[in-house]
Order: C-alpha cells, then structure tokens, then sequence
C-alpha cells in the first residue's frame, strides 16, 4: 500500500497554502507537526477530497482522489466534526455506517466492535450532548474506522482535550497498528513523540523535514528551532 504525492499544491486568493508537496507515505504513523497556518488542515482536505488542488498529483495504489474506490479506502476525522448531539453513540454510528452504503446489520455489527475498540461500549447508549471532548473524539475515531480505511487522517484530534483524555487518545491512535497509512496532524509535540513512527515538520505550505522519530531525540527543541518564536 503505497500513498504518492507529487507536488501538490493550493493556491488560495492571497495564499500558498500548501506549496508542491512531495511524500510517499506507505503503512505506519505519521505526524504532521506545524505551528497554526502551516496548511495541514489544507494538505488534509486535498488528501480527502474535500478541496481541488490547484496542482500536483494524489494517488492511493494507483487510485486518484476522485475515484469512489479512493474514496471507500478513506477515513476522515475533520478538525471541526460536527456530532450529533441528540443522538446515542450507538446510533451515530449505526447512521454513519448507512451513509457509507453498510447495510444494516454489518453497520451495527462494525458499531459494536469500534465502541469497545475505543473504549465506549459503556457509553454507547449515552447521548453525545453528554459524552467528554476525549469521548467525543474517540467516537470521532470510531466512525473515521467504520470502512477498514487504507488510508486514516486525524486532523488535530487533541484539539481541546484535557491532560488525561490527551494520554488515552495517544494509546488509541498508537493502537491503530501497522496496517494501515495514518496521518495525525497537531502543533502539540508531545502527541506525536511516542506514538508516530514518522515525523513531517509542515511550515509554509512545505515540509521541510521528513523523518523518523526515534531519529529526534529532543523533539520539542527540534520544533522550536523550526518555528522559531511561533
Ligand atoms: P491550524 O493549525 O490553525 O488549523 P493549518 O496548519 O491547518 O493551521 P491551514 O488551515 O491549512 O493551516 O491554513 C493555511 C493557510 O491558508 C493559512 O494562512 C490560512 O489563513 C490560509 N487559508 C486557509 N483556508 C483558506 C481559505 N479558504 N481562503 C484563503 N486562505 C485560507
């Protein structure tokens, strides 16, 4: 499994925002580490579909962005996830599963399996208006899983959460395994360190450092000296 990205670029108005990107991305954890404008959320919506590049190329195994088979291989937790606050956690997924075309019984049988996955099978008959920010964000988990995707985006996922949902949401994401592409994006050094496999310093629109984490031993320095006073 193989994500190519061949300088992908979004011009806006008056901004670069991503600037000819170029990864190749196969199975692990990678961090997407950048101060606020960087243009992760914007190289996200690109990997998702969600925004036309204004250039470059996206290809998943061969499969371009448009294609509905990229599409059925993706999962998505989008920064601003709108839940549905009336709603079980439980039934959320059950109506998520349905607009991703799971027939019904697949649908519950798949919420059943995700809700213990992320540690909710004792909420999941709880309303959402009720849930934490950690919970909402594992249920957000939940349903970016429901399709098996190739390929999991997590933009800023531990946006908002408290010191200990921090810390359980890391062991969820680190749980997630090798089997599939994951990119997490955040300007908190301190998710990434233990738990990706990749580190992808974004500023500018450019990465301009790719590499192993284990390989940065004092990552918050490292990030400092990128960002400078940011
Ligand atoms: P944050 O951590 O704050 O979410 P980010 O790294 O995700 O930041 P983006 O949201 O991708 O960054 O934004 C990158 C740049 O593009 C920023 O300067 C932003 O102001 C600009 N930008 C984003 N969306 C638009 C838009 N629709 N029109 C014009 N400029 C935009």
């Amino acid at each position: 499994m193989e994500l190519v990205i061949r300088a992908l670029s979004k011009q806006y108005p008056h901004k670069l925002a991503v600037d000819r990107v170029s990864l190749t991305l196969t199975p692990g954890i990678y961090g997407l580490l950048g101060a606020n404008g960087a243009g992760k959320t914007t190289l996200m919506r690109m990997l998702c579909g969600i925004l036309h590049p204004t250039g470059g190329e996206i290809s998943l195994d061969g499969l371009g962005v448009a294609q509905e088979e990229y599409r059925a291989c993706l999962g998505y937790l989008p920064q601003d996830f709108g839940y549905y606050p009336g709603f079980t956690g439980e039934e959320f997924l059950w109506y998520m599963g349905a607009l991703k075309g799971l027939p019904k019984a697949q649908a519950r049988r798949r919420a059943k399996e995700l809700l213990e996955l992320v540690g909710l099978s004792q909420a999941a008959k709880g309303k959402i208006k009720t849930y934490s920010g950690g919970m909402k964000q594992r249920l957000g988990i939940a349903q970016a899983l429901l399709g098996h995707p190739k390929l999991l985006v997590l933009d800023e996922p531990t946006a908002g959460l408290d010191p200990k949902e921090r810390v359980r949401f890391r062991g969820l994401i680190a749980s997630l395994g090798k089997q599939s592409i994951v990119l997490v994006s955040t300007h908190i050094v301190s998710d990434l360190a233990h738990i990706a496999d990749v580190i992808l310093l974004m500023k500018d629109g450019r990465i301009i450092h790719q590499g192993p984490a284990s390989e940065i031993a004092d990552l918050e320095g490292f990030y400092l000296e990128a960002f400078g006073e940011e």
